[in-house]
């Protein structure tokens, strides 16, 4: 049925296809939207996945998604650059920040240790964590990886890094259920557990 459509609605439909969760059924529909949409709207999308390709770029202080080379917690003098809270993945930073419970700024992983998957201290960014630590200016390190056994081995490693350092070295445990994700953990719970931080 696909071969009846002109090429480039071909196209459209086939890259849609490679997104994920989206099936070819899907993936027609999409493309059937855009065809009807007004021709402004469809422009702004095209126009807006090429601006996120062309700035969005990792921070390189903290490795969070950001438009400049420092992200906005980052260069935000309001806050706490002597806590840094370890997460794995940008979206889970944004879970802490809608929590309201912290004040302090962040190190993005970028993944988490899985030696299932090939994945070790050296594939995420735990070396560029021990920098920031050796300057001196962090007071805490409160690891917030998810408590699945990567998340967990991860925050271990970490604190066995660090303990040469005079850091101290906390986890958020307390209220995050095992096997807990921070992106589906309520804002409540992942607030009392940021609250009852415990050294590790
Ligand atoms: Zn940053």
């Amino acid at each position: 049925m696909m071969s009846y459509y002109p090429l480039s609605l071909r196209n459209l439909v086939r890259n849609f296809s490679k997104l994920p969760g989206i099936g070819e059924k899907t993936a027609e529909r999409l493309a059937m939207h855009i065809l009807r949409m007004p021709r402004r709207d469809a422009e702004l999308l095209a126009q807006s996945i090429k601006e996120v390709k062309e700035r969005i770029k990792l921070c390189s202080v903290c490795f969070a998604l950001s438009d400049h080379e420092v992200c906005q917690i980052c260069s935000n003098e309001a806050r706490d650059g002597s806590l840094v809270c370890v997460v794995e993945q940008p979206a889970d930073m944004v879970a802490v920040e809608k929590s309201g419970s912290y004040n302090g700024v962040y190190h993005i992983l970028q993944g988490v240790m899985s030696p299932m998957d090939g994945i070790g201290p050296n594939d995420i960014r735990i070396k560029e964590l021990e920098d920031r630590v050796k300057t001196g200016r962090v007071k805490e390190i409160v690891i917030a990886t998810s408590t699945m056994v990567e998340g967990e081995a991860t925050a271990s490693y970490i604190a066995e890094r660090l303990s040469s350092f005079s850091v101290k070295v906390t986890r958020i445990a307390t209220g995050v259920p095992m096997g807990g994700d921070l992106k589906y953990v309520d804002q409540l719970t992942l607030r009392k557990a940021m609250e009852t931080r415990n050294a590790i």
